[in-house]
């Protein structure tokens, strides 16, 4: 079954096809031209449901073989600083930042509240839309964050994130040992049962 990723996130989709390496995971820009989706949704979940659905929509007539549209809306949250920045992760620093000024921004707003290191988790949330319906799974990673980027492996947050039970950032650990702790793959775990029941 062909495994169609509704995201433009190379950080992302290099996760997904890494846990699924068995299947044939293509993101959607290789199939139609990619455009913009307003992810309007309150939560992680209602997000991903509207990525799925609307690419789920566009490709059908572009494909003949059995096919799912898998998303993934995600993001880091920091309890300490009142929820930030949660759903609105991609877009903290301004509606087209780069992960880098995301990251920066989150680092300089610990370090104006003088916070060296506080907890925080990130959220992933799956939907996975097929002829069948529409389904959603999550998965959860915590940690802490710190008030520097130490490490330049994953993407996004990873080099400010530490995650609970190690001393180093998610930018400094083996990739290995992200995919075996995170949010994404957690909810992979949950999504792939969710596909072998289709
Ligand atoms: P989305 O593409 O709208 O779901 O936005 C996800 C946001 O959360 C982006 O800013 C990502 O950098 C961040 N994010 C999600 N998952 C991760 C992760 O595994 N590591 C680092 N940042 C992440």
């Amino acid at each position: 079954m062909k495994i169609i990723l509704a995201s433009g996130n190379q950080g992302k989709i290099s996760e997904i096809q890494a846990y699924c390496s068995k299947h044939e995971v293509l993101p959607y820009s290789q199939i139609i031209n990619s455009f913009d989706i307003i992810e309007d949704g309150k939560t992680y979940q209602e997000n991903a449901l509207i990525k799925a659905k609307s690419i789920y929509d566009k490709i059908k007539p572009y494909i003949d073989d059995k096919f799912v549209v898998l998303s993934d809306d995600s993001g880091i949250t920091v309890p300490k600083l009142g929820n930030i920045p949660g759903i609105y992760s991609a877009r903290y620093a301004g509606e087209n930042a780069s992960d880098k000024e995301n990251l920066h921004k989150l680092i300089n707003e610990l370090k104006i509240n003088n916070i060296k290191k506080t907890p925080a988790y990130y959220t992933a949330a799956m939907a996975i839309v097929t002829d069948k319906g529409e389904f959603s799974v999550h998965g959860w990673m915590h940690g802490d964050v710190i008030d520097e980027a130490r490490g330049d492996k994953g993407f996004g947050y990873d080099p400010m994130f530490i995650p609970q039970g190690f001393d180093k950032t998610l930018g400094e650990l083996d990739e290995q040992i992200k995919q075996k702790l995170s949010h994404r793959s957690k909810a992979l775990y949950l999504a792939k049962i969710v596909l072998e029941t289709l």
